[in-house]
């Protein structure tokens, strides 16, 4: 196992995501062996910690990790605080000698990856900062890792690429998606790419529509400030839908690099068109759950929501691809919370078979193939076929193919936090996201977003929860003759 050497330098490393993702998965790395003698990670926030309170944290943030106390302990002494207000430069000269000094104590090549797991709304200062107070090593490499959400709409995600830009180059920078990381969504290239069944009818010829659902069974928890701001729109469609899309349904690229696969994926998504106004109310549905009696609350009574929020917890809708492999084929996409069971799964419905010969019960259409990938909570996939009632009978009967992931294979697997850190030390950039491929999603996402803006409640379907949406997001599919396939647990 090849060590990495690496200096993290953490921005907000006293917050939620540090200590709930971060910290588990370099621990990951080092049980793994990825990281052992060579890196060190540099936490800044605001507190005034000592060294000795970050290593109990950091320690504390592993509870439940395989591996002895002493590991533990060993792990943690890689671990330096720095107490840091972003916006004073003086804290970056600190930074930058506290850098240096690790540099040449770990021994780590001028490595350094910049992590900023804050609000986004400090990027831009501290990029200008890191530049202005020579924080990019001269050697070896300088990464920049920003997490969701990159902008709020097509105008602010420039300012924010821009702002990054200013400091670190496309090349340097590695846009967090963390359903890129997920195994069935890796699965996809492998799938489609390697296996001529599936490959040879990947397109409108044979592939009659593709579904797509994130659903969840929980409500907005304790995240209602950035949801109140954000919705499901931005917060699962923008990113995670799109970035489905495209695996999905980008040519296949020239090479297994990642520019050969950013080009592909920022070619399908751009022959997506933006809808216009009467497309958007045609095309997508958005709704608000409501509780009640074993239901729990409403979106508008939980704590720190607006008593009269036009927020959406749930969103579908229809996307249509304008190229020669996909005219015609909808995407039909739907993510919310409050639904019966937390699933995310992808349904690719091929088309029906052509002049049946064959005996069915009852006269009934024969079925239509589906190849099913589950992202979670289970991971595998699914393929519905036609074969033999079993018995006297001569009746065409569907049955399904299941492959579920070996669950202690899994269980070995990397978290995906942790295979993405461990992406960034070997400057893989295929699980992370382009700026093209961003700005893409962000112009199809504003001309929907827009209309929402301007018709307020109007048209806000409200949900029960524990439902499976407004029968709005039924009704998408209804009239073209479909139905969704997931219908629930
Ligand atoms: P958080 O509020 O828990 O942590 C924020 C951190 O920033 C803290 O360490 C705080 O001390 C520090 N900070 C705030 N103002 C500062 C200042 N002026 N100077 C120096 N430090 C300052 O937030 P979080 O949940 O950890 O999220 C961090 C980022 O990651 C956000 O952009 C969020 O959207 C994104 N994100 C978080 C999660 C998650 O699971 N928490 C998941 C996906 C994306």
């Amino acid at each position: 196992m090849t060590e990495e050497r690496a200096l993290f330098i953490i921005f907000g490393g006293s917050g939620d995501l540090a200590q709930r993702k971060l910290y588990p998965a370099l621990y990951g790395l080092y049980f793994q062996g990825r990281l052992a003698k060579h890196f060190a990670v540099i936490g800044t926030a605001r507190r005034p910690w000592t060294d000795d309170h970050y290593h109990e944290v950091v320690k504390q943030s592993l509870v439940g990790a395989p591996g002895s106390a002493h590991q533990k302990t060993e792990f943690a002494e890689h671990f330096y605080y720095q107490s840091h207000d972003v916006t004073d430069a003086a804290h970056y000269v600190t930074l930058q000698k506290l850098a240096s000094k690790l540099n040449l104590q770990y021994q780590l090549d001028g490595n350094r990856i910049f992590y900023m797991a804050m609000a986004p709304r400090f990027f831009a200062t501290i990029a200008e900062h890191v530049k202005s107070e020579q924080l990019l090593s001269p050697d070896g490499y300088n990464r920049l890792i920003v997490e969701k959400p990159f902008g709020r709409d097509y105008a602010s995600a420039k300012q924010l690429n821009d702002d990054i830009s200013q400091a670190f180059s496309e090349e340097q920078i590695y846009r967090i998606d963390h359903y890129l990381g997920k195994e069935m969504v890796q699965d996809i290239m492998p799938l489609r790419f390697t296996n001529p069944f599936l490959e040879n009818v990947w397109s409108n010829q044979f592939i009659d529509n593709i579904q797509i659902t994130l659903a969840e069974d929980i409500g907005v928890e304790e995240r209602a400030g950035y949801y109140e701001t954000a919705g499901a729109l931005r917060d699962m469609v923008q990113n995670h839908i799109f970035q489905i899309i495209a695996m999905l349904t980008m040519e296949k690229p020239s090479r297994y690099d990642a520019t050969a696969i950013h080009e592909a994926k920022r070619a399908v998504l751009a022959a997506i068109k933006p809808y216009t106004p009467a497309q958007v109310h045609t095309n997508f549905v958005r709704g608000q759950y409501v509780g009640g009696d074993n239901l729990g609350l409403s979106y508008r009574e939980e704590d720190n929501i607006a008593a009269d929020s036009t927020v959406e917890t749930y969103v579908a809708g229809r996307v249509d691809i304008d190229n020669d492999r996909w005219r015609g084929v909808p995407i039909y996409l739907r993510t919310g919370k409050k639904m019966p069971a937390k699933t995310s799964r992808i349904d690719i419905v091929f088309k029906p078979t052509k002049d049946n010969i064959l005996p069915t019960t009852g006269n009934a259409p024969v079925r239509a193939n589906v190849v099913t990938l589950i992202i979670e909570p289970d991971t595998g996939m699914h393929i519905t076929l036609n074969g033999k009632e079993i018995g006297v009978s001569d009746a065409v009967s569907p049955f399904t193919l299941d492959h579920a992931l070996d669950k202690d294979e899994l269980a070995k697997a990397p978290e995906a936090y942790q295979r993405l850190l461990l992406n960034i030390l070997e400057g893989n950039k295929l699980t992370f996201t382009h700026w093209d491929e961003l700005a893409a999603s962000w112009h199809f996402i504003d001309a929907v977003r827009n209309v929402w803006d301007n018709d307020k409640a109007d048209g806000l379907a409200f949900y029960p929860s524990e439902t499976m949406g407004p029968k709005q997001a039924d009704e998408l599919l209804s009239r073209d003759y479909r139905t969704w396939i997931w219908q629930g647990k």
